[in-house]
């Protein structure tokens, strides 16, 4: 066969060579050992975290190197494709602090970079140009098998346990005459172009994975498709162009791609296209009933697989930040505590550090760092963070705000402060929420008291206490008016005393703060009660323990 004529019968109107399209993509001029990478999603609109965290490695990897962190967008499968998804991921890695160097730009924004145009389904010529030249090489073919013949072959694969694909016996078209694709091609029938995959399954190839070391696989066999009948490439196919075009040097990807990584090798081979390095990340994973049975974070199942989640509870994007720099790395927790302070750019991230089995996402970790990210925020700082968080996702929030700013500024000193000592026990912002009613809207409707203590014994002792109350005590002084008030009505000054004969009393002194916190918040746990007592004022207070 003539493949130069059945190029041009397939490609005709392809007029650009290979060769003058490599020559608009010339090395970039980066320093030494640089590395470029990218983050190359289908624009679905939705961004689970995983996506999330291959982006921050990627974008970490690029930068510490000096070199290039760019996005592509792989939409070339219009069917999952949904409007606006290119802004939507865009716009909401920038939320969590991801930039990209060059690349694709929201919907109707000017790209940015020399290597694009960046989303894939504008990139049709090109990867024709590519499959032009693979055909003329005599490596590629046009296959007219239709979805029915090529089920037939799968269930016959399937029923005989054979390899799936379409190769050897079962490539039907790979061998046919220059006559029957002309007349098939000049009768209007739809056709893919297939790689003529040179492949032996006796081969071995090595996946030099930087992550997991070297994996050995077996060379790829089958014909796989490298454009679809509307000449848009296949993922497989459209990757290989563009890194190599864009002068990746590391792709981070998904480990669900391993194994399709020898057609990759095969078509970086066939092309005579140098080949990047590739690290598979492994998949962030969830415990699921029991012990050991980890699985992937869905989509479908998992709430917090997305990342407008974290937004939405009102974590800071540092505490999502830092959370999936412990997962990434081993030896990132023990930097952080060397370095309690210093910038996460300064921390020198290596990919063969990284677990090679799913990383279990585990939010009571995540709640742990992101309560010690909280603990280091300034007053100021929380102020503006909890105000624009508020504003997106807590109008309640937004109104007392509004409404009254220096009680809202007190009450973060509330929550963050005891005594001279930080607190840690905020981790999100939604958590903050459990607070309103009692500082913001009035009396509780509900109080959680210990009934431990009887309801008259209760009675008698906020009577007592109202008699006595002094607003301007210090909190020490206030301490001491709760014991006085409490030791002639039977609770126990003394907690070492109460616990060594506890049925001497009806309760010790934290007994009775616990009346007055439930009688004030409706909680028998709260801040410094002290503090929202001075927070809600004298009036408010007298009023709540009256009204109990
Ligand atoms: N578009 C592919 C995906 O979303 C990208 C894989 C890659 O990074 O090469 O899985």
């Amino acid at each position: 066969m003539d493949n130069k004529q059945l190029a041009e019968l397939l490609f005709g109107d392809v007029k650009t060579t290979v060769d003058e399209i490599t020559a608009k993509y010339p090395a970039r001029t980066l320093p030494d050992k640089a590395e470029v990478t990218r983050f190359a999603p289908s624009p679905t609109g939705y961004m689970h975290i995983g996506g999330l965290y291959a982006a921050l490695i990627s974008s970490k990897i690029a930068k510490q190197s000096g070199g290039v962190f760019y996005l592509r967008l792989e939409d070339t499968d219009k069917k999952r494709e949904v409007e606006r998804g290119a802004d939507e991921i865009i716009s909401s890695l920038k939320k969590f602090g991801v930039e990209f160097d060059e690349g694709a730009a929201a919907d109707g924004e000017p790209e940015n970079g020399a290597y694009g145009p960046y989303r894939q389904s504008h990139r049709r010529e090109i990867y024709r140009a590519f499959a032009k030249d693979l055909v003329e090489k005599g490596l590629a073919y046009p296959c007219f098998c239709s979805a029915e013949e090529l089920d037939e072959i799968r269930k016959k694969q399937e029923a005989e346990k054979l390899d799936m694909g379409y190769y050897g016996e079962f490539a039907r078209c790979r061998n046919l005459t220059y006559e029957e694709i002309e007349q098939r091609v000049k009768g209007g029938d739809e056709y893919v172009i297939r790689l003529r995959s040179p492949g032996n399954a006796e081969n071995k190839i090595t996946c030099r994975d930087v992550i997991r070391g070297n994996i050995e696989m077996p060379e790829n066999i089958t014909d796989v498709v490298l454009l679809k009948s509307d000449g848009i490439p296949t993922y497989h196919y459209a990757h290989v162009i563009d890194d190599f075009l864009m002068g990746t040097t590391t792709v981070i990807r998904g480990d669900e791609w391993i194994s399709s990584y020898p057609i990759h090798h095969q078509l970086f081979t066939v092309s005579g296209l140098k080949m990047p390095r590739y690290a598979h990340i492994a998949p962030i994973m969830k415990l699921d009933g029991g012990e050991n049975k980890k699985r992937k974070l869905s989509k479908r199942k998992d709430p917090e697989a997305s990342i407008s989640y974290y937004a939405e509870q009102g974590y800071p994007v540092e505490s999502v930040i830092e959370y999936l720099m412990t997962i990434a790395s081993s030896g990132y927790e023990e930097w952080r505590i060397k370095n309690p302070d210093a910038d996460i750019s300064e921390y020198k991230f290596k990919l063969d550090k990284m677990p090679v089995s799913g990383a279990l996402f585990d939010t009571d970790k995540l709640n742990s760092v992101s309560r010690d990210v909280i603990a280091k925020l300034s007053e100021q700082q929380l102020a503006e963070l909890i105000t624009a968080w508020a504003a997106e996702h807590d109008e309640t929030l937004t109104k007392y705000i509004n409404d009254a700013p220096e009680k809202f500024a007190d009450s973060i000193k509330l929550w963050k402060y005891n005594g001279k000592k930080v607190r840690k026990d905020v981790a999100k912002w939604s958590e903050l929420t459990d607070m309103y009613d009692y500082l913001y809207v009035g009396a509780p409707k509900a109080h959680d008291f210990d009934e431990k203590i009887p309801p008259e014994k209760r009675k008698e002792f906020i009577d007592a206490y109202i008699a006595a109350y002094d607003h301007n005590d210090d909190s020490s002084q206030w301490f001491e008016r709760v014991k006085q008030v409490g030791e002639p009505l039977g609770f126990c000054p003394n907690i070492k005393e109460y616990k060594a004969d506890p049925d001497a009393y009806v309760g010790s002194v934290a007994d009775a703060c616990g009346i007055l916190r439930a009688a004030i918040t409706g909680h028998l746990n709260s801040p410094d009660l002290y503090t929202i007592m001075q927070l809600i004022g004298e009036q408010e207070t007298i009023e709540r323990l009256k009204k109990v």
